[in-house]
Formats: C-alpha cells, sequence, structure tokens
C-alpha cells in the first residue's frame, strides 16, 4: 500500500529534533527504524504532515556500561544489543528477551527508542524495562527529564512522552552476577507479538530463599506490568517446583487481559501461569 504523503527532513542534534516536533504542534513524528511508523502510515492510522528522522543522531546511539548499570541509546538497534557479549554478561535477560522480537529483518532496523515510544503491549522491552525498573531519559523543548518505567507506559500505544518530546536513552540498574532469572513468551508462529510473555528474576540469601522477586508480564493487558501479589509470595520462599505452580495459579488470578482477536482472556491467564512456571523453571537452572 503507498504511503501518504509527507515532508522528510534530517535533523543532526537531538534539539534540532525537538524544536521541529515542538514547531510542527503536533503534525510531525520522529521516525527511527520505521518498523512500527511505516506499516501504522501504510494504513492510514498515522499520517503525519512532515517525518523527523532520527538516524543522524549519534548522540542517541551506543551501548555503555558502567558501575551504575548499563545505557541504551535510543537509536540502538535490537541486533546491536543481541551482538553484544558485553550486554550478554550484563543484562543477559534483556538480550534473551530481544531475541524472542521479530525476524532478523526487523531487528535489523528496529530501535530501542522506538520500541518504548510505539508502547505495544505485547512488545519484549517494555516489559524488561518494567520489570528490571528501568528509567528513561527524554528530552523536549524545556529541557531533559527523567521517567520511571513504571510510569512511562499508560496504556496501549500511549505513554507520558510530551508532544514534543523524544527519547535519549534508557537506563537498566546494575545487574548482580548471581541473580537468577527466567524469560518465557509464546506466540503462535516465531517472530510474531506474543500472546503472553512473563520475565522474572530475583536474588537469594545465604539459604537459597528469594528475596527482591521481580515479576512482570506483557500481551496480557494495557501495558506491560510487574504482578505485585507474585513476587511477594516469592520472597522468602524457594524456588521449588511446588512453589512455582501455587504462585502461577496466583499470576493468572492477578493478571487483567481481556478477549481479542488472537486469544481469549481465560487463554491468556492460562498462558500466564504456564510460562511463570516454566520462566521459574529456568531460573533455577533447568535450561534445556
Ligand atoms: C512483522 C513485525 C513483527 C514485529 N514483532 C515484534 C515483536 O515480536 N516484538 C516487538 O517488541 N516488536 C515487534 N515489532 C516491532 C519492532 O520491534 C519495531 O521496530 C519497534 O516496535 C519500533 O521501533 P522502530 O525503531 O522501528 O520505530 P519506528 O517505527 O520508527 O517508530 C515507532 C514509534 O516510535 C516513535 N519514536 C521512534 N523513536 C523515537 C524516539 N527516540 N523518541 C520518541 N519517539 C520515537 C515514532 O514517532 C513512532 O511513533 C514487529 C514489527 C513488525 C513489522
Amino acid at each position: 500500500m503507498k504511503l501518504p504523503k509527507f515532508d522528510y527532513v534530517e535533523p543532526t542534534t537531538a534539539l534540532e529534533a525537538v524544536t521541529l516536533l515542538s514547531q510542527s504542534r503536533g503534525l510531525a513524528k520522529v521516525i527511527a527504524g520505521g518498523q512500527s511508523l511505516i506499516p501504522t502510515m501504510a494504513l492510514r492510522l498515522a499520517q503525519p504532515a512532515l517525518l523527523i528522522d532520527l538516524r543522524h543522531l549519534e548522540s542517541l546511539r551506543g551501548i555503555a556500561v558502567d558501575e551504575a548499570g548499563l545505557r541504551l541509546g535510543a537509536m540502538t538497534r535490537w541486533r546491536e544489543i543481541q551482538d553484544s557479549a558485553e550486554v550478554l554478561d550484563t543484562h543477559p535477560l534483556l538480550v534473551e528477551a530481544v531475541r524472542h522480537i521479530a525476524h532478523y529483518q526487523i531487528r535489523n532496523r528496529g530501535t530501542v527508542g522506538g520500541s518504548l515510544a510505539h508502547a505495544d503491549p505485547a512488545a519484549e522491552l517494555p516489559c524488561i524495562a518494567v520489570t528490571c525498573g528501568a528509567s528513561i531519559r527524554v528530552l523536549g523543548i524545556l529541557g531533559e527529564r527523567e521517567i520511571l518505567a513504571d510510569e512511562f507506559f499508560l496504556g496501549p500505544l500511549a505513554t507520558a512522552l510530551g508532544d514534543d518530546e523524544i527519547i535519549l536513552e534508557v537506563r537498566f540498574p546494575r545487574w548482580p552476577s548471581s541473580r537468577q532469572w527466567g524469560f518465557q513468551e509464546f506466540s503462535r508462529r516465531q517472530g510474531d507479538f506474543a500472546l503472553a510473555g512473563v520475565a522474572i528474576f530475583y536474588d537469594t540469601d545465604n539459604s537459597g530463599r528469594l528475596e527482591n522477586a521481580h515479576v512482570g508480564v506483557f500481551g496480557v493487558g494495557q501495558c506491560a506490568t510487574r504482578l505485585s501479589g507474585v513476587e511477594s509470595a516469592l520472597n522468602g520462599r524457594t524456588n521449588t517446583i511446588s512453589v512455582a505452580a501455587e504462585v502461577a495459579r496466583l499470576a493468572a488470578a492477578e493478571v487483567t487481559p481481556s478477549d481479542d482477536l488472537h486469544a481469549s482472556a481465560r487463554y491468556r491467564r492460562a498462558l500466564v501461569a504456564v510460562l511463570l512456571e516454566r520462566a521459574m523453571a529456568l531460573a533455577r537452572g533447568e535450561r534445556a
């Protein structure tokens, strides 16, 4: 399908990009990898009069690891994360989630900032950002601010980003090397958006009891979210098969999916339970 007509600019600084956005009074959109925006335009679900291409903004590129954690520039592409030995070493849950995103060709183009801004409820990165307590640094015409991932996603395709703001980077807290984790999702075909997905990580005390349990889900609500009831039920316990079965039932009760074209709410609840049990088995070290 042909795209609607639009003007096109390639700013060379982030400030120039937000100035153009602000001057457009809501008629412009920034474009990163184009993997979500272009199909949306082809379907006439978005008809921006101006596309502001972020491809030349070097300040939005790059992966950096330091004492505070991991920083991913908004223009970092999925493939760069997947290929990074440093990210695999310091944030393995993130790399595992990225491996499940779409197809190779799309991972070559799609970006971190595009996924966060697009805020698809079934996307992997928003879930990992919320589960890990990441924060998102944004720039607008009035300056920079940092938004917790938990407060960034407001609903399907809706975020706390202002009309004149762009995402600069996402920051993940440091990840202890002893941390245990698991990630599971289910989609009809490889590369499709997930019908449901689960991410879990926790630390353990000297006797192997769980502390700091974080459990996130995606594809089963308005946006990615943590399951605080499941997390409370896990802390102080041991990750055994029976505990996993018990919290899986809790998870199915705590999520709030709806029926849609792809699956019923009942099916998604059942999926969450199965996926959480599997993710907890992976976290115990039962890797195939
Ligand atoms: C067939 C197919 C399957 C897919 N499967 C998955 C999947 O399984 N999981 C998944 O997570 N994604 C999936 N995607 C989406 C893919 O990961 C996209 O690349 C990603 O969601 C958007 O990134 P992008 O760089 O392409 O953004 P674009 O398409 O360029 O932009 C998307 C939106 O974000 C805005 N935006 C982009 N960058 C910024 C920024 N820095 N600041 C502010 N706003 C910005 C744009 O204005 C636009 O509104 C799939 C896409 C396709 C076509």
